[in-house]
């Protein structure tokens, strides 16, 4: 049924589109929450060029991940396809099969110049690439070192947001002209430890922010929500995450601080040493000293987002300057969400809205009209099929997401009722495994392994998921139509592993 649809969408096309294919940027940043973007109505600060893209094109309100961590959401967007199928399940143990299908071999050998410049994080080398510049692992915010094509690794000086830029320009100006191009830019910013470029060092200095209204959830009816290790309370380290290091020995021994040069470090340590002693005379303990490092978080992470946000600025001004703007599409989404202190959180993992959603806008221009705001469930999972439907190229059949053009194009297309969704570690911050599914106004989640259990919401009449309602009289039918829902996602997208826990009574 879904090729027919895709048939309708390319014939729509118009000659210009056809014969000449557009070209493609992919910016895809790390954490970044879709509550730190204006474009989304967040109001915590302005995010101009994040929103010139979707003005010019469309916002996403409904995009979700398929799996809420960074490694493997990477691999999804790759390939169109879940963790269950393209193996990278989680960040502990998961190595990427460099050797699988992806949109970008599919592109290149449909023609298109591809490059992969900046956060990767797939434990193997790029494959099906023209060029690639990857940062190691995590990478590092300062000075931050690029595993090369060539097999040698290289330090550039500078700070990350502005080097990756730096990169893509200059891959942009030496590509092959005569062909259409796949650029990914693949931003480490926003990532944990939120380390800010030091021109934007104390930009949020003068604003308080607002408590979210659950930020003392006491995550009552939600046991795995209860065993969490991921609060600003009690996780978030005051040295590593808020630089607050206790003496200046220590500081000198953390890896951030370690790469610095002299006039960096000299200007990052102007600007957190009177904070510091600020802190050291406050004396601060309990819930003032909790709510002092949510906006200590609040104001170093937002302060990278405004290099993350300033960079894809230039990254549009360059395809402005050079002519391509009119026959690129930009797409910018995150990894996946990020928590700016709802249910007293940072960090991600859960199918929770916070964490599971994520922001992405994409302009299109001549196809998607300048605007457009969609509300239909949309997935990372589906860039890849998008991606390959927009440069005319026939989606593998075995790819799992659905091409969003039909939908931007046709209104009265509603789209997918239902999402999947699977988190697999066990591990860091102590977030139980889990699946579950997404409808427009319910989920059902299923935990296993740490915590076994049921979970349910409603998200109409409780949009922040506070109140775990799996059992509640009066929600049988809905609970057991959830659960053929989920059931006919897990066998659809055969996932065998929830497929076995699914069969198990509980
Ligand atoms: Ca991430």
């Amino acid at each position: 049924m879904f090729a027919q649809k895709k048939q309708t969408a390319s014939k729509a096309t118009n000659d210009t589109h056809a014969t000449k294919r557009p070209n493609i940027v992919i910016i895809v940043s790390d954490d970044h929450a879709y509550q730190a973007i204006s474009a989304y109505g967040g109001g915590l600060m302005q995010t101009p060029n994040i929103d010139r893209i979707a003005k010019a094109g469309a916002r996403f309100d409904k995009a979700y991940v398929t799996n809420s961590i960074c490694g493997p959401s990477r691999a999804v967007i790759l390939t169109g396809k879940y963790s269950h199928k393209n193996g990278f399940r989680d960040n502990e143990s998961s190595v990427f099969n460099g050797s699988q299908d992806s949109f970008i071999k599919q592109l290149r050998s449909s023609g298109y110049e591809t490059a992969w410049i900046g956060k990767w994080h797939l434990q193997s080398d790029p494959q099906g690439f023209n060029y690639w510049q990857i940062l190691p692992d995590q990478g590092d915010y300062y000075n931050p070192d690029f595993d090369m094509m060539d097999g040698t690794k290289k330090r550039f000086d500078g700070y990350v947001t502005n080097v990756i830029s730096d990169v893509s320009e200059e891959w942009l100006d030496k590509r092959d002209e005569s062909k259409p191009f796949c650029l990914v830019i693949g931003h480490k910013a926003t990532h944990r430890v939120w380390l800010p470029d030091t021109t934007d060092l104390g930009k949020f200095d003068q604003t308080t922010f607002p408590l979210p209204a659950n930020f003392y959830d006491t995550y009552q009816t939600r046991k795995g929500a209860e065993m969490q290790d991921m609060s600003i309370e009690k996780t978030m380290l005051m040295g590593y995450d808020l630089k607050m290091f206790g003496s200046k020995e220590k500081k000198d021994q953390d890896g951030n601080f370690k790469r610095m040069n002299p006039a960096q470090r000299a200007r990052v340590d102007a600007y957190y040493n009177p904070i510091e002693s600020e802190l050291n005379a406050l004396k601060l303990e309990g819930k003032a000293l909790t709510e002092w490092k949510y906006q200590r978080y609040m104001r170093d992470y937002l302060s990278t987002a405004a290099s993350l946000d300033r960079n894809i600025g230039r990254t549009l001004d360059y395809l402005d300057e050079h002519g391509l703007s009119e026959n690129t599409i930009v797409i910018y989404l995150s990894d996946q969400g990020f928590y700016m202190g709802e249910h007293g959180w940072f960090d991600k993992r859960w199918m929770y809205e916070e964490s599971f959603r994520t922001p992405m806008v994409m302009r299109y221009p001549g196809m998607v009209k300048p605007g457009t705001v969609s509300d239909r469930l949309v997935m990372n999972l589906d860039l890849a099929p998008t991606l390959l439907d927009a440069a005319n190229v026939p989606i593998p059949k075995d790819m799992q997401g659905l091409s969003m053009l039909p939908a931007l194009m046709n209104k009265d297309d509603e789209g997918r009722e239902a999402i999947y969704y699977h988190y697999y570690e066990n591990g860091e911050h102590s977030v139980s495994p889990h699946f579950g599914v997404r409808t427009k106004r319910y989920k059902l989640i299923r935990l296993y392994e740490r915590v076994e259990g049921w979970e349910l919401y409603d998200l109409e009449k409780d949009p922040s998921e506070m109140a775990n309602i799996y059992g509640k009289k009066g929600y049988e039918k809905i609970t057991a139509n959830l659960r053929k829902e989920l059931m006919r996602q897990i066998v659809k997208l055969q996932d065998q592993d929830a497929l076995k826990i699914l069969k198990q009574k509980l």
